[in-house]
């Protein structure tokens, strides 16, 4: 049937429509983010308003309408659980859907970074590892084309060892060249892994201070990216 579809999704965040409806962001496999139109959802007989939750991962049959899809039909593939029963789960698991509600473009299909978000928030919902949040930073920053160079000063390509790092320059900087923050060198070592393959790994570490660099580190970049994405956005309003 034309304008219909089926696809599934995760739920990135919801928001009221009028009396009784809700406006439903999903990131979906196929189509990209989507907003979508939950008709009833806010009354008490609704039959799926539980299943379109943020966080949850569902298959969808959807219709398109010219500025929002309409949800008809909702099954719910996980609920993540273990995310809603616990805080801290629920924190980290909801920054990974706002990393994705920015870095998605509406009804552009990435089908890298669905699996990619999937993937983490079954993570967080089996295995909570410290560096789980910052490493899907780095891993949706290099997605999103901003992969830094970790092995030589990007300013002098020299071989000193590096001692700071600067998104804006590209990566890490030697002692002459230092701009940004430091990094230490123990931190340097984990974001390569986190970036070189070896990820799996890497989310096994315990807490250490080299984790937390990272994941500060994870933080910082994240939001300048973000903060240079929505600025060239606003450029090409004006
Ligand atoms: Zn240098």
């Amino acid at each position: 049937m034309s304008g219909s579809y089926r696809d599934t999704g995760i739920v990135l965040r919801t928001y009221k429509l009028g009396e009784a409806d809700r406006i439903v962001v999903i990131m979906t496999a196929g189509r990209g983010k989507v907003r979508a139109v939950a008709k009833g959802v806010r009354k008490t007989t609704s039959r799926y308003g539980g299943r379109l939750e943020p966080l949850s991962h569902v298959a969808l049959q959807m219709h398109e309408g010219r500025n929002l899809d309409v949800v008809s039909q909702a099954e719910t593939i996980d609920h993540f659980r273990p995310l809603r029963d616990d805080l801290d789960r629920l924190t980290r698991g909801v920054s990974l859907l706002e990393v994705v509600d920015q870095v998605a473009q509406e009804r552009e299909a990435n089908p890298r970074l669905y699996q990619m978000l999937l993937g983490a928030l079954r993570t967080l919902s089996a295995d909570p590892s410290p560096l789980l949040v910052p490493a899907f930073y780095w891993k949706v920053l290099a997605l999103d084309g901003v992969s830094p160079e970790l092995d030589t000063c990007v300013s002098c390509g020299g071989d000193e060892p590096v001692v700071a790092f600067d998104l804006v320059e590209g990566g890490v900087l030697c002692r002459a060249c230092r701009r940004g923050v430091s990094i230490s060198p123990d931190a340097i070592a984990l974001l390569r892994r986190v970036l070189g393959g070896e990820l799996a790994a890497a989310l096994r570490e315990p807490v250490t201070p080299a984790t937390h660099e990272v994941s500060v580190l994870a933080t910082r970049s994240m939001e300048s990216h973000l903060e240079r994405r929505l600025r060239t956005l606003a450029a090409f309003d004006h």
